[in-house]
């Protein structure tokens, strides 16, 4: 297989296809800190794109409890599990050296899943990607354990476990929204035997070509992340499109001069969770140097928000800021050695990092740009860090803008939301 560049891994891997690159990349950032569970983004989604015959089982967007819950059941640990009999007790990172462009988070030493598809070779020789195809019960429920905390066993002592990592809680679970990542290497592409799947050059969305799908379901097989699914209608995969027509500018009642739009799941969050952007990409194929783009703020510049599971291989172009109350272990298994940063940067968030964090839904155009104009000191508090310490924050009453592709001001937000009294005579009783 070719060698291409990680930079999530902080190394080089095989993979089935030469590099290539497309000039802009989607990508985003989910922020689980905040995510209700409200499967508003699974609603818009579903009502969108997937209401038809023979998409009944088909959720592009979930919203899944962590620890117990996932869609399909248990995706990611029975992957992790093949991957561990692969290569026993070596699925390791060693994080002692790091490079902010090339290998941020140090080096995975394990192997990908690409890697470890070479190890174990089939009866008609190896598979492009090491994966399963999970049975129908398992693509039955979107969201099987909802809201079902780990860490309530009672002690000796008559106590609960506490197997969290903030003081004022005994158990834990989170709420983990997942769409496709439109990866830089994509599992689903890699395992295409008929190259039915591609990468657009205009923004690195993952597409599945209908006409050349035969329905052999391989992409479902090689996704680590189980976000190409089959449908039994037509006999063909399908999978989150990112929603490209609004990412194009078409939707005039968003975008009236022709700018990129969120996708659908992003606009419609409740939570204010989603962020997202295209980022753009250098001639070697890395994230080109944008501090003034927000994802690429967080992700590259501060690091706060971490890939999921990058030690698969893809090189996933969703990011998350961890959940600061959940076990750390679990999280590095899921989001790398970034984590502990990446969970005291945002409990105690500075002046720059608290603006950009107000961009989180601020319009429904994509952000490619803020400014911070600065405001004055409104408050100071005491926070709590994970570690027990105490540490002092000085809020100020900053401004965040954002532009969108054109540069035109697409959104303004304060630190300090306004608020605005009513005179009592015109509404003495509104009721
Ligand atoms: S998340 Fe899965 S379906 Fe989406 S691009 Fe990556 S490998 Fe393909
Ligand atoms: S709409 Fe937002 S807050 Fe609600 S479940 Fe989806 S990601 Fe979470």
């Amino acid at each position: 297989m070719p060698y291409v560049y990680n930079w999530q891994i902080g190394r080089e891997m095989s993979y089935p296809h030469e590099e290539s690159h497309p000039r802009w990349q989607f990508a985003f950032v989910f922020n689980p800190n905040r995510c209700i569970g409200c499967q508003t983004c699974t609603m818009a989604c579903k009502s969108t794109w997937t209401f038809s015959k023979g998409q009944e089982l088909m959720w592009w967007n979930n919203v899944e409890s962590k620890p117990y819950g996932g869609y399909p059941q248990h995706w990611d640990g029975k992957l992790l599990h093949m991957l561990e009999e692969v290569n026993p007790g070596r699925q390791v990172w060693d994080a002692r050296e790091k490079d902010r462009e090339t290998m941020p988070y140090g080096t995975f030493d394990g192997m990908t899943i690409f890697e470890a598809a070479e190890r174990r070779p089939g009866p008609d020789g190896h598979q492009g990607a090491l994966g399963y195809l999970p049975n129908d019960d398992e693509w039955r429920s979107p969201n099987i354990h909802e809201d079902i905390g780990a860490g309530s066993h009672f002690s000796k002592e008559g106590q609960y476990g506490g197997s969290v990592q903030l003081p004022e809680h005994k158990v834990w679970f989170f709420h983990l929204a997942r769409i496709c990542n439109h990866c830089t290497y994509p599992g689903c592409l890699g395992s295409c035997p008929r190259n039915a799947i591609y990468k657009r050059q205009e923004d690195g969305v993952v597409l599945t070509d209908q006409s050349r799908c035969r329905g052999y379901r391989k992409c479902v097989e090689g996704c680590p992340y189980k976000k190409a699914m089959y449908r039994p209608t037509t006999r063909t995969s399908e999978k989150c499109i990112a929603c490209f027509p609004r990412l194009e500018g078409k939707d005039k009642e968003i975008s009236p001069t022709g700018a990129p739009a969120e996708t659908r799941c992003m606009s419609a969050c409740v939570g204010k969770i989603r962020l997202q952007s295209l980022v753009e990409r250098d001639e070697k194929g890395g994230w080109a140097n944008d501090p003034t783009n927000p994802i690429y703020y967080l992700v590259r510049e501060r690091q706060v928000a971490l890939p999921l599971y990058p030690q698969f291989g893809t090189e996933p172009n969703g990011f998350y800021i961890p959940p600061r109350w959940v076990p750390r272990d679990y999280l590095m298994q899921m989001f790398g050695p970034g984590v502990d940063s990446a969970i005291e940067q945002y409990s105690c968030p500075d002046r720059e990092l608290l603006a950009v964090l107000q961009l989180f839904r601020a319009n429904q155009q994509i952000i490619f740009r803020y400014e911070i104009e600065q405001g004055e000191k409104v408050a100071e508090c005491e926070v709590t860090m994970p570690s027990g310490e105490t540490r002092t924050q000085e809020i100020f009453n900053d401004t965040v803008i954002g532009y969108n592709k054109f540069d035109e001001e697409v959104a303004r937000v304060t630190i300090e939301e306004p608020t605005f009294e009513r005179p009592a005579e015109a509404h003495v009783n509104s009721i």
